[in-house]
């Protein structure tokens, strides 16, 4: 599989480098002290798409997602900078453990409900602040930190001479954010970020360090949790291109400043989404939720079906017209797959299904190219060659990188209530004995019961009617 790499700006083949061949991959994951929006969700698709797309090629996958709790600051550069989490206490009058655990169970959810695989791990950064204090004393030991007078620890950006070759931002071209502030705080240079922050007055999440209470800076908590779970090299880092500068720039100064070498062998990057001028939510302005589409009636997968008709790395504009679009689309193709799940699939694979399962591997092999997946699956669909029994074997199995639960519908007629099983199993008999008065008349009391029947070649099916 390739993927495009943000570092080189190649499209790069995903090669293990651990000897195990496991693939390890880490994403950055959500910031507890709010909902997840469709934005955020876009990125976590990216990182299951990663994932499902690896696993598909019959890869074993490592996939690490952190839980920002601490250290998401208003503005970094800024003095009056507050703690995210510190508003959302004031804002709900609950007490931090309680916002991040209210929102880490919306977010474990939100991903369930839009198709996201639970990752294997999904470390806390409240739950690493040692690893983090350890990781910031290994960069000072090692000339990438200092500590500041009032005991707040740098990152010295001269100290790394990479520094910017991710975001394309050299150190000169950074421009001072608050002069004054950046020589009061005691930074020797303007672009030097923190690693951790002396605890202010009413600051409520603090730790001792040996420089004194404090908390740690946001980008720390990617370094530190990363390597102990993936180790000092790893595969796939995957994020919103919003956090390329300064976040994932940050992460590769810390990593390689306290390794000595190169950490992430591929960047992955996700497109930004973007509201057209419809009104989606009712409830949150200019952000859309899950819970959003849920109350519009539509199915949260139809989302994720969505994010597939566009390249992940572009950007994307949802609307409402095309979530309902989608929404059709999809329970359509769900219907289909019903309609052909009587039919068993043929002992002998067809060419005309080789050939396309081959195109369809190949587009999710080729940077996720999703929507040229979805061509091939539409043409699998409207085939005329390829039988109905392996049509629904086929879509079944690239159900396992789509995620979009295509076989929904024909489960649902499988899992019928054991009354109406018992109207098509008398129908079914007689139909086979040439009773057809009796056939008949069980038609007409599964149609009474609120079901849609078909006769199909495996017999009698049926379907709630919408
Ligand atoms: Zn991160």
């Amino acid at each position: 599989m390739r993927l495009f790499n943000s570092l080189t700006s190649r499209v790069e083949e995903v090669v293990p480098t651990h000897p195990d061949g496991v693939v390890r991959i880490y994403g950055c994951g959500p910031t507890v002290y709010r909902q997840a929006h469709l934005g955020n969700l876009r990125t976590f698709l990216l990182t299951d798409l990663v994932r499902r797309a690896l696993e598909f090629e019959g890869r074993t996958v490592l996939l690490i997602t952190n839980i920002t709790d601490v250290g998401h600051m208003t503005d970094d550069s800024s003095g009056q900078a507050v703690d995210r989490m510190q508003i959302a206490v004031e804002d709900e009058g609950l007490a931090p453990p309680e916002i991040a655990e209210k929102y880490t169970k919306a977010y474990l959810e939100d991903s369930a409900a839009i198709g996201i695989l639970a990752s294997h791990v999904y470390p806390r950064a409240t739950d690493h602040v040692p690893e983090m204090i350890e990781l910031t004393e290994t960069l000072i030991s090692r000339g990438h930190a200092y500590i500041a007078d009032e005991g707040s620890v740098y990152f010295d950006v001269r100290s790394f001479p990479g520094y910017g070759k991710l975001s394309g931002n050299s150190i000169d071209e950074l421009q001072p954010g608050h002069r004054e502030l950046e020589v009061a705080q005691g930074k020797r240079h303007h672009a030097d970020f923190s690693l951790w922050k002396s605890a202010g007055a009413g600051r409520l999440m603090r730790w001792d360090s040996p420089w004194g209470e404090g908390f740690p800076g946001w980008h720390v908590e990617c370094s530190a949790m990363s390597m102990k779970y993936l180790g000092e090299r790893f595969d796939v880092h995957t994020g919103g291109n919003d956090l390329k500068f300064p976040h994932h720039e940050d992460e590769i100064a810390q990593s390689e400043g306290a390794t000595g070498h190169r950490v992430v062998s591929i960047w992955a990057h996700g497109g930004h989404l973007r509201l057209s001028g419809q009104k989606i939510s009712k409830s949150t302005g200019n952000v859309v939720l899950v819970s959003d589409l849920v109350e519009q009636g539509i199915d949260p997968l139809a989302y994720r079906y969505l994010t597939f008709q566009t390249r992940y790395r572009s950007e994307m504009d949802l609307s409402l017209d095309a979530l309902e679009a989608a929404d059709r689309g999809l329970r359509r193709l769900r219907q289909r797959m019903a309609g052909w799940a009587g039919t068993p699939p043929p002992a002998e694979r067809s060419d005309a299904a080789s050939g396309l399962d081959r195109r369809f591997r190949e587009a999710v092999a080729d940077d996720l190219d999703m929507p040229r997946a979805l061509v091939v699956l539409n043409e699998a669909v409207s085939s005329a060659e390829v039988p109905d029994g392996e049509k629904y074997a086929l879509l079944a199995s690239w159900d396992s990188v789509l995620g979009l639960d295509l076989e929904r519908s024909a489960r649902e007629d499988v899992e019928l209530p054991p009354d109406v099983q018992d109207v098509v199993r008398r129908r079914d008999d007689a139909r086979a004995a040439g009773d057809y008065a009796t056939s008949d008349s069980m038609r007409e009391r599964l149609t009474g019961m609120g079901y849609e029947v078909m006769d199909t070649a495996g017999g009698t099916r049926v379907r709630r009617r919408a």
